[in-house]
């Protein structure tokens, strides 16, 4: 069984590995970010509650997004494993997350990964990314263009409005300033794994797995 949870900054390739994760080991992909842009798209009210605090490249409230994991959680299709990505980014959310898993759900988080790219990488990664609007698949403009003007699922390939260099900066604050003290927060657990994020995907793949089959 893999519940995991997949740590690192923005632009770490969370979401790339993510996708490769999901289609070896046939799990879910539980993406808060994903989840957010999705309610923005359709302009429900936690779209439009949590459009300001993204385009200022600022976390959403602790409550609405511990509310909407532990629901997405509950789904059945949660229940042969899921990874986790982008949640939880503070303490509050890694307590909130350790006493729904245990007190309704009975599951408990079997690998934390850290997936670790220095700064200086992150820029180049976010300014050049391309997201799909549809499935959220990555590219880069320079080292994975797309094939043609639309996702190989069909949907429209956007530059995300956080994916630019002022909210960047914000978002890296954010990361150094609330989300990077989770790895000592996890160390404890015997379950935290760091990953050196540099490199070519392929590569950073073999070491997930080996990661994934202890
Ligand atoms: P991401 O796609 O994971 O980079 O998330 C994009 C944006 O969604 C973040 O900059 C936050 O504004 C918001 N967000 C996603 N996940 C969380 C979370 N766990 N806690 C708070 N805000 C989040």
């Amino acid at each position: 069984m893999i519940n995991m949870v997949f740590l690192g900054p923005p632009g770490a390739g969370k979401g790339t590995q993510s996708e490769r994760i999901v289609n070896q080991y046939k799990i879910v992909q539980i993406s808060t970010g994903d989840i957010l842009r999705a309610a923005v798209r359709e302009g429900t009210k936690l779209g439009k509650l949590a459009k300001q605090y993204m385009d200022e490249g600022k976390l959403v409230t602790d409550d609405i997004i511990i509310g909407i994991v532990r629901d997405r959680l509950a789904e059945p299709d949660c229940t042969d494993g899921f990874i986790l990505d982008g949640f939880p980014r503070t303490i509050p959310q890694a307590e909130a997350l350790e006493k729904m898993l245990s007190e309704d759900l009975d599951k408990e988080i079997t690998h934390i990964v850290s997936l670790e790219v220095p700064d200086e990488f992150i820029l180049e990664r976010l300014t050049g990314r391309r997201s799909c609007k549809s499935c959220g698949r990555a590219y880069h403009v320079k080292y994975n263009p797309p094939k043609s003007d639309n996702c190989e699922c069909g949907g429209e390939i956007i530059h995300r409005d956080d994916d630019r260099e002022e909210t960047i900066n914000n978002r890296l604050e954010v990361y150094h300033n609330q989300t990077s003290t989770l790895k000592s927060f996890y160390e404890k657990s015997g379950n935290l794994y760091v990953l050196d994020g540099v490199g070519d995907p392929d590569a950073i793949f073999e070491r997930v797995q080996d990661i994934l089959t202890k």
